[in-house]
């Protein structure tokens, strides 16, 4: 494809992905809910990047997509919940690339109904759909897992759950690195986590005096154990200042009750900025929240990342037709 960079050692593999918008775009907003307490607001664009491989996928999914080309490996099996964005993304992804792709789908009771939208989106490109069982997916960590699906699928690339895994969360320090350079430089970054595998590469690639504040939209998922241990794995150690903002879950993933609609969508209307409602609704409304609440002293520089983007907005509503599972 014309305006793809090519490495010094030939065509981009990932080539036909088509090109990335890369860094994200950042830009400032003007909402009254931050200019009031003299907090600056800048959304980081990451849903932007691509218009597939959506938002915070693009970058934890293409190291995996890279490995696969340089070692030559054709099929790439991973987990997910019924609503899962990183099915979504590495479904579209086998698809630009010619790869296959399977999800192993947690609960096993879906396969006797018609697909959601979302997990039929997934067939459409081409991902093969196998349903599992709760207590099976509860072993996806475990390396009896990793060989019950090499047994099964043959050779293949096994992604865990979100695409978080030491190779992706190096790839998001480039995430912070982005945000290390910007002007106005953020003093702080916020971020919707599910497994917190952004969180832990933004937090490594940020500048010392910038810190990350992650917004678990999961309800009792020790993340701050997942961040440890992603990093450990990742870096060898600590890096970088992080916190964790909680009780702003709405419930539970999957849960999107109508207060958080509506402040979706009047923030969408007032910034002209789709907001996606699994995740970014509840990251911007733990900021509204925050700053009312005194949490950023005047002058701070917030940055809030646009992790995603809202399905097709002629597809039905996903949210509220089950409570959701899985990441
Ligand atoms: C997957 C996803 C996240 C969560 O990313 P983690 O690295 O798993 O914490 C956040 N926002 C959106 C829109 C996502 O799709």
């Amino acid at each position: 494809m014309e305006g793809v960079t090519t490495s010094p050692r030939g065509p981009d593999p990932l080539a036909t992905l088509g090109p990335a918008r890369l860094p994200s775009p950042l830009h400032e907003v003007h909402d009254d809910r931050f200019t009031a307490y003299g907090v600056r607001l800048l959304l980081k664009r990451d849903d932007l990047i691509h218009p597939r491989v959506i938002g915070n996928k693009w970058r934890k999914l293409t190291p995996h997509l890279r490995a696969m080309a340089a070692d030559g490996t054709g099929t790439l099996v991973t987990v997910g919940g019924a609503y899962s964005n990183h099915l979504r993304a590495v479904a579209a992804a086998g698809d630009l690339l010619s790869l296959r792709t399977v999800g192993l789908v947690r609960g096993d009771e879906l396969a006797r109904r018609p697909l959601n939208p979302s997990l039929a989106r997934c067939a459409a490109d081409g991902m093969r759909l196998h349903f599992v069982s709760r207590s099976e997916y509860r072993t996806r960590h475990d390396t009896a897992f990793a060989r019950a699906v090499r047994e099964r699928f043959g050779p293949a690339r096994l992604v865990p759950e979100g695409g978080s895994d030491p190779l992706a969360v190096r790839e998001c320090a480039e995430l912070g690195r982005e945000l290390a350079a910007a002007h106005p430089r953020p003093d702080v970054v916020a971020l919707a986590c599910g497994t917190a595998g952004t969180l832990a590469g933004l937090a490594a690639g940020l500048g010392p005096e910038q810190r990350a504040l992650g917004v678990p939209v999961v309800r009792g998922a020790a993340l701050g154990d997942a961040v440890r241990r992603l990093q450990d794995a990742a870096f060898g150690g600590r890096r970088g200042r992080w916190e964790l903002a909680e009780g702003f879950e709405h419930g539970g993933y999957g849960r999107t009750p109508p207060e958080l609609l509506a402040f979706a969508a009047d923030f969408a209307d007032r910034h002209g900025v789709p907001v996606e409602h699994q995740y970014v609704a509840k990251l911007l409304h733990a900021l509204v929240e925050l700053t009312r609440r005194g949490a950023f002293g005047h002058g701070t520089v917030l940055a809030a990342v646009v992790t995603g983007r809202p399905d097709d907005p002629r597809a039905p509503d996903l949210d509220n037709s089950t409570p959701a599972s899985g990441i």
